[in-house]
């Protein structure tokens, strides 16, 4: 059995995220994402709430692939993560060259900690790659329509939270 992990910060999930999750269950049997929790950096969502989102998401998109999908959380190394969750497979989303020199690298460094597990950079769908949670939080914040860029749960949750 394939397991592919896919880790990042989902604060809040994205459609770009969720694009990454549905490609990643085509390619692995079963696909776990990993909030990473960063000691010292006050999220504007709480692991929980990024938890319940990203479940939610994935339950409307694909209520038959749900069951193939865990979601954790982990606050040290990504390889340390994805080993433990039994993961050959490492899933990273490439959106612009920028994403690609800093993924190489950690490509590179994450292969020399951890040969077993193999990083796989899927393209960015163009539908959803200019996407990002950091523009995401800043249009939610200043009142903007944020259902163009996250599923519909997240973008119902973001109205309720900058209500
Ligand atoms: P962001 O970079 O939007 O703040 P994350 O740090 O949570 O989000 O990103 C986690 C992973 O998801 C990374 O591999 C990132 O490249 C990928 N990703 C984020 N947004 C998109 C997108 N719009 N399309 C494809 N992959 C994406």
């Amino acid at each position: 059995m394939t397991i592919a992990f896919y880790p990042g910060s989902f604060d809040p999930p994205t459609l770009g995220h969720l694009d990454m999750m549905l490609r990643g269950l085509r390619l692995a049997d079963r696909l776990v994402v990993g909030i990473g929790i960063h000691p010292g950096k006050t999220p504007w969502f709480t692991a929980a709430e990024r938890e319940e989102m990203l479940r939610g998401a994935i339950a409307d998109a694909a209520p038959g692939s749900a069951a193939r999908v865990d979601v954790t959380t982990f606050d040290g190394l990504v390889t340390a993560a994805a080993a433990d969750a039994g993961a050959t497979l490492l899933l990273r989303g490439l959106r612009d060259a920028t994403d690609f020199d800093y993924e190489m690298q950690m490509a590179g460094m994450n292969g020399a900690m951890a040969p077993s597990i193999d990083t796989v950079f899927l393209p960015a769908s163009p539908a959803v790659r200019a996407i990002t949670a950091t523009l995401v939080r800043q249009i939610a914040k200043m009142g903007g329509p944020t259902h163009h860029f996250v599923p519909g749960n997240v973008a119902e949750r973001l109205h309720t939270k900058t209500l």
